[in-house]
């Protein structure tokens, strides 16, 4: 299966047909196909936010834009069905001051969803605003630059909102499955912060870990980051994978795709990463 794909509505992506991924998902002989847009940002935030203006507006869906995905992925799912089983959910951000117009969003939206992904692509930087994680090197570095120097920083400072997402209640709708755990690795080789986790951060990640546990979760096995030219590893990486096995913890594979090409990337790889 494929648990984590966007679609031509997203502002970010390659614009090209839904249809034609779900095609080749059905080609690679995939049974199961999760379409999690990213769900829109809360309008306040905007006030929080600093970086390109880009990473906010393209970022997400806008609100009237929900209407029109849900159509879309649903039509999608009746069309295909008999030929591969197609969830529909959302990529949700995390955002702490936030949360209750992300739990309505979810009450409002989630009985027409199945599954859903939870994920931290923004997190507080300079200027006490949020900057984002994945958009460019240079939003990267402004955002975070005072911690450059200590990567461990840089860690400490994604996990511990990683530990605030598991922590915080979403209602009954929240999302399933943590998404690419380790985005903040997504420039590690521009910025040298490939090194591993300490034992400080480890125990951050055991903690969040034993969340996603205790609360029958799941993480996003995303292959994405092994393509993008300043990550080349997956997401959520060895070390993290290693104690996420030993708990257990089900492992979901995601292409993250945004275009057709993108769809199943990296799956035969899975069983290999899995296993060791
Ligand atoms: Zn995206
Ligand atoms: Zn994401």
């Amino acid at each position: 299966m494929d648990g984590h794909t966007h679609t031509e509505l997203c502002p970010h992506g390659s614009g090209e047909a839904t249809d034609k991924m779900v095609q080749r998902a059905i080609q690679l002989g995939m049974q199961r196909y999760c379409i999690t847009e990213h769900a829109p940002l809360p309008p306040a935030f905007r006030n929080q936010y600093e970086g390109t203006l880009a990473g906010y507006t393209e970022a997400s869906l806008r609100l009237d834009q929900v209407d029109d995905y849900l159509a879309l992925a649903n039509e999608l799912k009746v069309k295909y069905a008999g030929q591969i089983e197609i969830s529909v959910g959302f990529e949700v951000d995390f955002l702490p001051d936030h949360v209750a117009w992300t739990r309505d969003f979810l009450n409002t939206y989630g009985p027409q969803t199945q599954e859903s992904i939870l994920s931290v692509h923004f997190m507080r930087g300079r200027h006490d605003h949020f900057w984002p994680v994945d958009m460019t090197t240079d939003d990267f570095s402004a955002g975070f630059g005072q911690w450059l120097s200590t990567p461990q920083q840089v860690f400490e400072h994604y996990y511990q909102t990683v530990l605030a997402s598991v922590q915080t209640d979403l209602g009954p709708y929240a999302p399933q499955r943590i998404g690419h755990m380790s985005l903040v690795r997504k420039y590690q080789d521009y910025f040298n912060l490939n090194e591993p986790l300490d034992a400080n951060n480890l125990e951050l990640v055991d903690q969040i870990l034993a969340l996603i546990k205790q609360q029958h979760r799941q993480l996003d096995l995303n292959l994405a980051g092994l393509y993008k030219p300043f990550c080349n590893d997956f997401y959520p990486g060895e070390q993290i994978l290693k104690r996420a096995q030993k708990l257990g913890i089900p492992m979901i594979y995601g292409s993250d795709a945004h275009d057709i090409v993108s769809v199943g990337r990296g799956y035969h790889l899975i069983k290999k990463l899995i296993k060791g």
